[in-house]
């Protein structure tokens, strides 16, 4: 019997599903059975070409209509999501294996807010009058035309929607490959939208590798490539899209820092910890996973977080009681078990978990390592896993020259409640999404994206607009032209 999860075809291409059984088959695993619950088929070129054609061909009529009416459609589609957030969740727990109790409120729901929230902004995109004297120069803030997105595993609904509901907001086109290891949901996001009246080819989504990615960033029709993934993904396509002078919006990796001062709510800093390394299992871009503890508390922290951390319920992801889910895919697992290794043998203290659960699953459990110091492995590379780095310090100047002493720069967080210090803090962090005594917060209202090579670019909030459109300027000139000769 086909699993619940098989989609129709592997890709939504003119407003239908599409199959082409000739590209590689991409097996779909439940990452906690291990069993293969899909298949799809990577586009082959001829897949490739239809899409961007067909999104190429629809753009104009999209960006002809007003605002008001595209954002009517977006408007819709979020309700639709929201109707359906249950149904879409269990698939979001199918590609992902993240437990329903994450799936059912941070999902399909936040992709509805990016729905929702550019859907009401897309009819007031207006340009600016801009006297000169008797004459005046107008601008006009148009569409760029046909974008690809290219996703990352962890997010596959909300990353769908993140870069789907800003890009056609603004009267673009889009064709979306999500990552092959969650290849499911963003086939739901491409159907609502045509459900809730979007025009046929406005948003497609093919399936595929890096390589189906790399014909999409190729192509010489495409105005702009948002990607969600590495940092070394990210290098590539960078290049790739500046050959052909194409926009970028480049969501990457991070080792962000989380702060904790010694005259902090210990529990809401452990809150803080948890929430910004065991979330989703730890497979968050922005997680603090360096997280820095002043010496005089380090003690009574670290014996709290082991004590909550002893609370996590590791188990089915679709029963609602669970609260830790396994690694995406089975490599994932072993990379991170990998780095656990690593930890041990250059002499970080295991606080608590360190191995892969007893279970059936690609589980692994809640790792806390504590003693760590900055030249680590665990301390320098993106674990991408349940694996939270306690480091010690005094200083404020310390921790800020230590907290900045990396490549990434996508996040950063302070607990203290002297407000004086955490604005201080945060204004030397060297990040572009930061926290307060709280972490991970990313409603669709506030702009999220990193600095240094953690991305380029925001998404969510009004400066998602700023980087799927752009400025016509329009000099208007009253009188007559005066000229040398
Ligand atoms: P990845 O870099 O391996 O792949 C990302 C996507 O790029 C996939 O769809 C992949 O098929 C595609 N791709 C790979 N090579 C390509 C190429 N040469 N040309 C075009 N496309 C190509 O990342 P992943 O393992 O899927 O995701 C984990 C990474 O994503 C982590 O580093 C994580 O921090 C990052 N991430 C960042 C954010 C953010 O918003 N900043 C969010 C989620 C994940």
């Amino acid at each position: 019997m086909t699993h619940p999860a098989q989609p129709k075809a592997s890709h939504f291409i003119n407003g239908e599903y599409v199959e082409d059984t000739a590209g590689t088959p991409i097996p779909v695993i439940y990452a906690a059975t291990g069993e293969q619950i899909a298949t799809v088929y990577a586009a082959t070129p001829a897949i490739v070409e239809q899409a961007l054609s067909t999104a190429k061909a629809a753009q104009k009529e999209w960006a002809k209509m007003t605002g008001t009416e595209r954002g009517r459609i977006l408007r819709r589609a979020a309700d639709i999501t929201r109707e359906r957030n249950h149904e879409l969740s269990v698939l979001e727990t199918y590609d992902t294996g993240k437990p329903l109790q994450e799936t059912l409120v941070a999902d399909a729901t936040s992709g509805a807010d990016a729905l929702e929230y550019f859907g009401g902004l897309a009819g007031s995109l207006t340009g600016e009058h801009i006297p000169m004297g008797e004459d005046w120069v107008y601008t006009v803030r148009e569409a760029l035309g046909l974008c690809v997105g290219i996703g990352a595993w962890n997010y596959p609904t909300q990353i769908a929607c993140w870069k789907g509901a800003p890009a056609l907001a603004c009267g673009n086109s889009m064709v979306f490959k999500p990552s092959e290891t969650t290849p499911l949901c963003a086939l739901k996001v491409a159907e609502i939208l045509h459900e809730a009246g979007a025009p046929a080819g406005i948003y497609n989504v093919i399936q595929g590798m890096g390589e189906v990615g790399g014909a999409l960033v190729a192509d010489p029709r495409v105005d702009k490539v948002s990607l969600t993934g590495s940092v070394p993904t990210g290098k590539k396509v960078y290049a790739a899209a500046a050959a052909g002078m194409k926009h970028v919006t480049m969501e990457l990796g991070g080792k962000s820092p989380l702060i904790i001062f010694d005259d902090a709510d210990i529990d809401n800093a452990v809150g803080g910890a948890i929430n910004g390394n065991f979330y989703s299992s730890g497979q968050v871009c922005s997680n603090g996973t360096r997280v820095f503890v002043q010496k005089g508390i380090k003690e009574k922290f670290l014996a709290r977080l082991a004590e909550r951390t002893g609370n996590a319920i590791l188990g089915d992801p679709m029963d609602e009681a669970t609260s830790f889910g396994p690694m995406v895919t089975e490599n994932q697992m072993n990379i991170v078990l990998g780095y656990i290794e690593k930890g041990k043998e250059e002499g970080a203290r295991v606080v608590c978990g360190g191995a892969r659960a007893d279970m059936d699953g690609y589980y692994i459990q809640p790792t806390v390592f504590a003693d760590v110091t900055d030249d680590m492995t665990i301390a320098r590379e993106e674990i991408f896993g349940p694996v939270m780095s306690v480091l010690d310090f005094d200083t404020e100047e310390e921790v800020i020259a230590r907290a900045n002493d990396t490549e990434f720069g996508l996040s950063a967080g302070v607990f203290t409640n002297d407000f004086s210090r955490a604005h201080r803090v945060i204004g030397q962090l060297e990040a572009g999404s930061c926290f307060i005594n709280s972490y991970n917060d990313a409603p669709v209202e506030a702009p999220f994206g990193g600095v240094k090579a953690s991305g380029v670019g925001r998404e969510n909030s009004k400066e998602a607009i700023k980087h799927f459109s752009q400025v016509k300027s329009v000099y208007v000139r009253m009188g007559d032209v005066e000229a040398a000769f």
